[in-house]
């Protein structure tokens, strides 16, 4: 890892004003505040050297999508973002402090790809929210490996808007089941809904109806306000939509190699 190459860091700075600029004109236009939204900076298939020059510009939010890359990327940024090793000779801190929140944490770490129950242990380790939760059995798993970190995880339902189980999701009218499984699981917060437009339809037609499902959400627990919608090319509706969480990838980071799109 080079550090932070001043080059890289100038051109992540102007991405993130252009983003910041787009934000605040699609806010405008809805009526809303730029203060309701959280900017989730999306790393995948970027080095930790990124994370960190985007912690340094103000973004405290960063999404990954495969726990392979996440998890050692997390494990960098932690390190390089500890306060400095103690003196020899003082009393070390055994253990870690357990994170049941993100407040006192400098990144907040989103979980946003798909996920395998199998990697749900190594995901409770580091991630602060889940945005992919579709079904009951992962929920299940979830909860054990939080509890068994300590952790408490917040966790959004994925809801499928057309029902293509390709890019993970529950159908709208299984939301409501898997909410109440969240609800009802130690170490697991319900957070509120996340989903991704559906390819070739209108993403402003998907946000609403993500809004809708947000409110069936919300009738489990009241403070699952959380609407996660809104990627680098649909961000504008999803604001118009009531999305209080965008995930932005290409439009901070530039585009990224194949297959990884
Ligand atoms: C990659 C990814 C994003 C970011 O997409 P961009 O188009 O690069 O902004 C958002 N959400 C999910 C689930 C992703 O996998």
């Amino acid at each position: 890892m080079n550090g932070d190459p001043p080059g890289r860091r100038a051109e992540l700075a102007a991405n993130l004003a252009a983003v910041r600029a787009r934000i605040a004109v699609a806010c405008a236009a809805a009526s809303r505040d730029p203060g309701e939204l959280t900017l989730i900076a999306v790393t995948k298939t970027y080095p930790a050297a990124d994370v960190l020059a985007l912690v340094d510009l103000g973004v405290r939010d960063i999404g990954e999508n495969r726990d392979q890359e996440a998890a050692p990327k997390a494990a960098l940024v932690a390190a390089a973002l500890a306060p400095p090793a103690a003196p020899s000779g003082s009393v070390a801190q055994t253990g870690s402090i357990a994170a049941t929140g993100s407040a006192n944490d400098p990144v907040t770490w989103h979980f946003i790809g798909q996920l395998q129950t199998n990697k749900a242990h190594s995901v409770a380790r580091y991630a602060h929210v889940v945005h992919s939760v579709d079904r009951v059995r992962l929920v299940r798993v979830l909860g054990g490996a939080a509890t068994a970190a300590g952790r408490e995880l917040t966790c959004l339902v994925q809801v499928s808007l057309d029902d293509d189980p390709a890019r993970g999701g529950v159908p709208g009218a299984g939301a409501g089941d898997v909410a109440a499984a969240i609800e009802a699981e130690p170490g697991l917060r319900l957070g509120g809904v996340m989903a991704v437009a559906p390819l070739g339809a209108d993403p402003a037609a998907a946000f609403a109806s993500l809004r809708e499902l947000s409110a069936t959400v919300r009738s489990i627990n009241a403070s699952a306000t959380i609407i996660s919608a809104g990627m680098s090319g649909d961000l504008g509706p999803a604001v118009a939509n009531g999305a209080t969480h965008l995930r932005i990838g290409t439009a901070l980071l530039g585009n990224r190699t194949p297959p990884f799109l």
